[in-house]
C-alpha cells in the first residue's frame, strides 16, 4: 500500500502509540493524530528509526514517451515555415487580417471554396515561400505550452487598431511575446477610417516598451486596413523578411513531434489541428497526447482537403483520436498502437497517483483542523 495511518504503523511496527507520537515529534511530524495518513516515503523514513529495513517495491518502468533533444547547431536542416501569430485587444481585426492573407491564399490555389474554420493555415506566397498564421490560441492552451518552454511562435503580429489605441489585451500580448523572447511585427489597424491616428498608436506602443522604427526603434509597424487591404502586402513582406533573418530550421526526417492547437468533434469522429515541430507526419502513423493517442486516419488541411503530409511548422487536422486530446499538449510519434496504449495507461496511472496523494493531503489538512 502507498499510504498508512498513524495507528496502523504504530501497530505493524508493534510500538506503544504514546512512544510512537513522542518519536513522530521528534522526526518533526507535529500534531498528527493516529488518524493521520502518511505517505510510503515517511512512513519508510519512520520504519527505519526503528531498526527496520523497508522494502522498497520496484519501480514501475518507465514507459513513457519523450521528445528528442534539439541539436544545437540547426544550420545543416532544411528550412521550415515561420510561425506567426496574431495577437491583439478584442475587435481590433485579427480575425479580419487572417480572413484577408487566407482568402488571398486560397484563391492563389487550385482548390478554393470550402474554407473551413480552422484557427491555423499557410499561406503559399509567390516566391515560393510559406508562412503559417495562427489565430490567438486559447488562453490555456497557449500558457500550457509555454510553460513547457515551446517556443510555438516565431513571430508575433500585434493587430492595434488606429482609432482604438493600445487596450488591455494588447498590453497583454506585448507581456507575452516579450516573456517568451518573440519578435513583434505591429500591424496598425482600419487606417482606412477616419478617425485613425497612427501617431498616437506609435507613441501608446512606446509607453510598453515597443519601440517602432520611425520612432527609433527597431519594431516594423505597418499602416494596414483588414477592409481595403491598404498594407496587406507589406505586412506579408516584413513577415517574410523578419522570417530569413530568424532562419528557422527543423529536422524532416525521424520521429514526429508536435502540438496540439486545437480539437473539435465533427461528423468523421474526433479531429485536432497538430502544429509539426519536426519530422513528417503521414496517414498511419500513431501519435500520443496526452492520455490518448490516435492511428492517423485522414490528414486535412486548413481548407478541408486531403494531404499526403505535413512537415515542420505546418498546421494539420488529425482523426482517428481514441478520446479528445487537449488543446496545450504535446503530440509525439509512438512506433505501435501498443506501444501508444502502454504510454497512455502509464500516464494515466501517474495522473491518478497523484491525485490520490493530493486527496491524502486534504484528509489529513481536514482532520488537522477538526482537531
Ligand atoms: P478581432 O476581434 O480582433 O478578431 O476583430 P475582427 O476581425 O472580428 O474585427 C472587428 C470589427 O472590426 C469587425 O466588424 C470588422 O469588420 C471591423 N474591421 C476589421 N478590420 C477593419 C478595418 O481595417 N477597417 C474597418 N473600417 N473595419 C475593420
Ligand atoms: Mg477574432
Amino acid at each position: 500500500p502507498e499510504f498508512i495511518t498513524v495507528a496502523n504503523l504504530a501497530n505493524a511496527l508493534r510500538v506503544r502509540s504514546e512512544d510512537f507520537s513522542r518519536k513522530l515529534r521528534q522526526l518533526g511530524f507535529d500534531e498528527v493524530g493516529p488518524d493521520y495518513i502518511l505517505n510510503a516515503e515517511n512512513a519508510g523514513l519512520i520504519s527505519m528509526e526503528y531498526g527496520f529495513e523497508p522494502q522498497v517495491e520496484a519501480e514501475e518502468e518507465d514507459e513513457d514517451l519523450y521528445p528528442e533533444p534539439v541539436p544545437d547547431d540547426t544550420s545543416l536542416l532544411p528550412s521550415r515555415p515561420p510561425i506567426v501569430t496574431i495577437m491583439g485587444h478584442v475587435d481590433h481585426g485579427k480575425t479580419t487580417i487572417l480572413d484577408y492573407l487566407r482568402k488571398t491564399s486560397v484563391a492563389a490555389t487550385e482548390y478554393g471554396g470550402i474554407t473551413q474554420h480552422i484557427g491555423a493555415f499557410s499561406v503559399n506566397l509567390e516566391s515560393g515561400r510559406t508562412i503559417t498564421f495562427l489565430d490567438t490560441p486559447g488562453h490555456s492552451a497557449f500558457l500550457s505550452m509555454r510553460q513547457r518552454g515551446a517556443n510555438v511562435t516565431d513571430i508575433v503580429i500585434l493587430v492595434v487598431a488606429a482609432d482604438d489605441s493600445v487596450m488591455p489585451q494588447t498590453i497583454e500580448a506585448i507581456k507575452h511575446s516579450k516573456a517568451a523572447g518573440v519578435p513583434i511585427i505591429v500591424a496598425i489597424n482600419k487606417m482606412d477610417k477616419e478617425d485613425a491616428q497612427p501617431d498616437r498608436v506609435k507613441q501608446d506602443l512606446a509607453r510598453y516598451g515597443v519601440e517602432v522604427e520611425d520612432f527609433g526603434g527597431e519594431t516594423q509597424a505597418i499602416p494596414v486596413s483588414g477592409k481595403t487591404g491598404l498594407g496587406m502586402e507589406e505586412l506579408e513582406e516584413a513577415t517574410v523578411l523578419l522570417s530569413e533573418v530568424l532562419d528557422h530550421r527543423a529536422p524532416r526526417d525521424g520521429n514526429v513531434e508536435g502540438w496540439i492547437l486545437e480539437t473539435t468533434t465533427r461528423k468523421a469522429g474526433r479531429v485536432a489541428t497538430v502544429l509539426v515541430r519536426r519530422g513528417t507526419l503521414r496517414v498511419g502513423q500513431i501519435l500520443v497526447a496526452g492520455t490518448t493517442w490516435a492511428k492517423v486516419r485522414t490528414l486535412k488541411n486548413e481548407a478541408g482537403v486531403d494531404v499526403a503530409e505535413a512537415g515542420p511548422g505546418t498546421p494539420v487536422e488529425v482523426d482517428g483520436w481514441r478520446d479528445q486530446p487537449v488543446a496545450g499538449d504535446e503530440a509525439l510519434q509512438a512506433d505501435s498502437e501498443q506501444h501508444a496504449d502502454a504510454v497512455t495507461r502509464y500516464r494515466q496511472a501517474k495522473v491518478e497517483q497523484s491525485r490520490a496523494a493530493d486527496d491524502v493531503e486534504h484528509i489529513n489538512e481536514a482532520r488537522r483542523l477538526e482537531q
